[in-house]
């Protein structure tokens, strides 16, 4: 425990705020049926800062017993108090959730960016973020509608929107906050129950959620949070009987075994996989934008997001000027403290990640593409890696079909609109993809030519609760946010009766 105690300093040193470090000093348990409780197994992980590589914290690690547990917890919550709650209740819970994370907004951004690494400013734009999604889906809780039925004369048919139940809820390491929100926040609103799992790699701002959730009175057994590693405790939740539905965001190969693990009790699937973004750069675009954002859009929590823009296409003409001066910008955009408010690139979140992305780099530059910019990881303590560039990228390239979860990005030429697009969606995903150009008609055709779940036009990464967010092909089953949400988290029953 002396041990323990003394990295957390070390992990977490520079920190003043009294609400943080008293965090990161309690012991983190798991939450079943309302309530803070070891792991069964008595076993913990260390979860680590990785900016500077040490043990911010050891979290309970969770395994199938506690899942089960936890399950049970859920199942007497959905079917006892929380489904006598009606839905004006349901969306105070929410509205009071939001109040709390805007009311500890620097505390939860902080642990985020500790034990995310990513930068201070992105993790309180994600934090205000969740707030949004929770105060979005506050207002579905009292509009979620049935229909009357045109039926014969000698029937009343009507429809019932009802929670599809016990809701087992997988999120990967890149936005625990805002993933977090993006399950737990619809779900509720329907009036469905949780078994939430954040990843290994990030495991304390839902546990803090979690406290904030009690705060606001959601009952015992609504929201259970398990600790644990993906093999584990995650594949409890994916095989599970008792569990209704699983919602998933990770990789597409991770996807895959939760797709299958689930047919066991045929549970309801959604999935918010990998991407391969393509940005499609024409030459009468305007560059005072198209220029910076396309850097961000590849760099942003280090370019370890589903939907980052990795593959750059540019009209052929233009290739070269917007490789110098993509690369200008980019040279001046290096990783740094994530602490740091003028840090735009953290490090990436552990070293696995960081291995991943050496040997991308490595790969890209035996498969013959030229890093313009970067093309290896940064020496020294934490996982820092500034941005690289590759030029001469054919779309068949490992860099240019795989995706490297870095900030590392391909610029590829094309001739014509007919070029982009087909290049565009040479890719096995299609989450997002990005069209610069000042030419409405080009816009709006390359926009629906363009086979992703999100297209953004003249700008990039922009997510907001009321869309849709999910991808085409590989990249996923299932929208998420929006009313698509209300979907996912709720079924239909028809009632007939006889006049
Ligand atoms: P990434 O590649 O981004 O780390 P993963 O898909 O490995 O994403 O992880 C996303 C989430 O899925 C994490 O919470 C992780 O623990 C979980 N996970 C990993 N493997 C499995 C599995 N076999 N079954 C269920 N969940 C898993």
């Amino acid at each position: 425990m002396v041990a323990v105690a003394s990295s957390i300093e070390r992990a977490a040193a520079g920190i003043k705020s009294s609400a943080v470090l008293d965090f990161l000093r309690k012991p983190k348990q798991l939450l079943i049926d309302g309530k803070w409780v070891p792991a069964k197994s008595g076993k913990t992980f260390q979860t680590f800062n990785p900016a500077n590589e040490e043990v911010l914290a050891l979290a309970a690690e969770g395994d199938r017993a506690d899942v089960d547990e936890a399950v049970k917890a859920a199942r007497r919550a959905l079917e006892g108090k929380w489904s006598s709650i009606g839905p004006h209740q349901r969306a105070g819970y929410l509205l009071r959730m939001a109040d709390l994370i805007e009311k500890h907004v620097d505390e939860l951004a902080t642990l985020e960016s500790l034990n995310n690494g990513m930068a201070i400013s992105l993790a309180n734009r994600m934090t205000n973020g969740a707030a949004s999604t929770f105060r979005y889906y506050a207002g579905w809780a009292t509009k979620i509608y049935g229909e009357t039925n045109p039926s014969d004369p000698s029937m009343f048919n009507y429809t019932l929107r009802e929670p599809v139940g016990v809701c087992g809820q997988i999120i990967p390491w890149n936005g625990p906050i805002s993933m977090f929100s993006w399950k737990i926040a619809p779900a509720l609103a329907c009036g469905n129950v949780s078994v939430i799992k954040p990843a290994e790699q990030t495991p304390l701002t839902a546990l803090r959620l979690g406290e904030l959730l009690l705060e606001a009175g959601i009952p015992e057994g609504v929201v259970n949070i398990i600790t644990g590693y993906g093999e584990t405790a995650g594949a409890a939740i994916a095989e599970h009987p008792g569990i209704d539905k699983v919602a998933f965001t990770g990789s597409t190969e991770v996807g895959k075994l939760i797709l299958r693990a689930s047919t066991g009790n045929l549970k309801r699937v959604s999935l918010e996989l990998g991407g391969k973004s393509p940005n499609i750069v024409f030459a009468d675009a305007n560059m005072d934008e198209c220029l910076p954002t396309s850097l961000s859009g590849f760099t942003t929590l280090s370019g370890q997001v589903c939907c980052a823009g990795t593959r750059v296409f540019v009209q052929r003409d233009f290739h070269d000027e917007f490789v110098e001066r993509l690369t200008t910008r980019a040279a001046q955009a290096k990783a740094g403290d994530p602490l740091d408010p003028q840090t735009t690139i953290g490090p990436l979140v552990s070293k696995e990640q960081f291995e991943r992305v050496r040997g991308y780099l490595d790969i890209g530059k035996k498969e013959g593409a030229e890093p313009k910019l970067g093309g290896d990881v940064r020496k020294g303590k934490g996982y820092f890696v500034d941005p690289t560039i590759f030029t001469h990228v054919r779309n068949d390239m490992r860099i240019a079909r795989e995706e490297i979860f870095g900030p590392v990005a391909s610029v590829i030429p094309f001739k014509d609109e007919n070029d982009a697009v087909l290049q565009g969606n040479d890719t096995t995903y299609g989450l997002a993809a990005a069209v610069w150009t000042n030419d409405v008609r080009r816009a709006h055709q390359v926009a629906r030519a363009l086979k992703a779940g999100t297209v953004w036009v003249n700008c990039y990464n922009n997510i907001d609760p009321i869309s849709p967010f999910g991808g085409y092909k590989q990249s996923g089953i299932g929208r998420e946010l929006g009313k698509q949400s209300i979907d996912l988290y709720t079924q239909v029953k028809s009632v007939y009766l006889k006049l």
